[in-house]
C-alpha cells in the first residue's frame, strides 16, 4: 500500500523544503526538517564539529543526495523507522550513490527493508557521526518498527525520532499489531524524558487534533493547540516537533493509558478504530485494510 503511495506520489532530484531546527553554539548536532512526497517529513541530523550527517527515514534518495551536497554534508549513514516505501524509500539510491553508507532498521523489518547493512534491538544504541542513537522498539504499526532517541547532553533536549509510531497528538495505524502491542510501545515511549521533542514522520497534526477535540469538544487545551497547529500549517510551516510532555497532555492514545475506569486496550482500539474511520478517505482504505488483515491477522507484537 505504502509503495503505491509513493509511486503516485513521484520523486525527483530537485532540492526539498528544509526547516532548520533552532540550535545553538553549543549543540553537538543540528537537525533539519525536510519535506518529502506529500506530507512525510524525513530528517537530517547533522555534526556540528565534522559536518557528517545521519538522515531519518529518506523516503527520496535523489533529493536527500541533492539536499546533502548542496549543504556540503557528508552523509554516513540512514536510520530506517520501519521498512514502508515512504520511509525507506530512498535507501537504494542514497546505497549506490554513497559507497560505505551504513542503513539502519529494527531486527523484524531487516527482510522487507532495501539495502540494510545494520540490524538494531530494542535498548541499542549505536554510534554515527560522532553522536548516539539509541533505538526504541514500537511494534504495531509494523512489526520491526522502532524509534531512535537521541540525546547528546549538550544542553539542547533530547530529540526522539518516532516514524510512524506516535505522531503530534496522535499514532500510527495498527497495521501489524494490536492494541497490546500499542500499549506496550506507549509505554516505552512514555518512559523516555519528557522534554524530548518528538520529530514524527508524517505532517497529520491538524487532523489529529480535530479527531481529538471531537471526543472532547470542551477542551480549552485542545482547541488551543489547534488554533496554534492551523497557523503554522497556514504559513507553511511543520508543526513538528512537539514534546513528550505535550503528546501525554493531549494525546488522546497516551491518554487512554491513566483514564480511569476504563479498560485501556478496549479503550486503544476504540480510538484508533475512531481515527480510521474519522474522515471519508479514511473509510476507504481502512475498507482496503480490512480486507488485508483478514489475510494477514494483526499480531499482540512483544518488544523484543
Ligand atoms: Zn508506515
Amino acid at each position: 500500500m505504502d509503495t503505491v503511495f509513493a509511486w503516485l506520489q513521484g520523486s525527483g532530484s530537485e532540492l526539498p523544503e528544509v526547516y532548520d531546527v533552532p540550535s545553538d553554539g553549543t549543540s553537538r548536532y543540528q537537525i533539519k526538517i525536510v519535506k518529502a512526497l506529500s506530507d512525510n517529513y524525513m530528517y537530517l541530523v547533522v555534526a556540528t564539529d565534522s559536518a557528517r550527517a545521519v538522515a531519518i527515514d529518506p523516503a527520496e534518495g535523489e533529493k536527500t543526495a541533492a539536499l546533502c551536497k548542496s549543504l556540503e554534508i557528508d552523509l554516513v549513514a540512514v536510520l530506517n523507522t520501519h521498512y514502508h516505501a515512504d520511509h525507506s524509500g530512498g535507501n537504494a539510491f542514497l546505497a549506490s550513490a554513497l559507497p560505505g553508507l551504513e542503513v539502519v532498521v529494527g531486527e523484524r523489518d531487516v527482510d522487507r527493508t532495501p539495502a540494510v547493512t545494520r540490524r538494531v534491538q530494542d535498548g541499542e544504541s549505536i554510534e554515527l557521526a560522532g553522536l548516539s542513537f539509541r533505538c526504541v522498539a514500537t511494534p504495531c504499526h509494523t512489526r520491526g518498527h522502532v524509534c531512535f532517541f537521541l540525546d547528546a547532553d549538550d544542553g539542547q533536549a533530547p530529540a526522539l525520532f518516532s516514524g510512524d509510531a506516535l505522531f503530534v497528538a496522535g499514532c500510527g495505524r495498527f497495521m501489524e499489531g494490536t492494541a497490546l502491542s500499542m500499549r506496550r510501545t506507549l509505554h516505552a515511549l512514555a518512559a523516555l524524558p519528557k522534554n524530548s521533542r518528538l520529530f514524527c514522520g508524517h505532517e497529520y497534526t491538524v487532523g489529529n487534533l480535530e479527531y481529538a477535540l471531537s471526543l472532547e469538544p470542551s477542551s480549552n487545551l485542545l482547541k488551543d493547540r489547534l488554533d496554534a497547529a492551523k497557523a503554522k500549517r497556514a504559513e507553511g510551516l511543520p508543526t513538528v516537533p512537539s514534546t513528550l510532555l505535550e503528546e501525554q497532555e493531549h494525546n488522546p492514545f497516551f491518554l487512554a493509558l491513566n483514564s480511569e475506569g476504563v479498560d485501556d486496550l478496549t479503550e486503544l482500539s476504540r480510538l484508533r478504530r475512531g481515527k480510521d474511520t474519522f474522515t471519508f478517505p479514511g473509510k476507504i482504505i481502512t475498507m482496503v485494510l480490512d480486507v488485508q488483515s483478514y489475510f494477514y491477522p494483526p499480531v499482540d507484537e512483544e518488544i523484543p
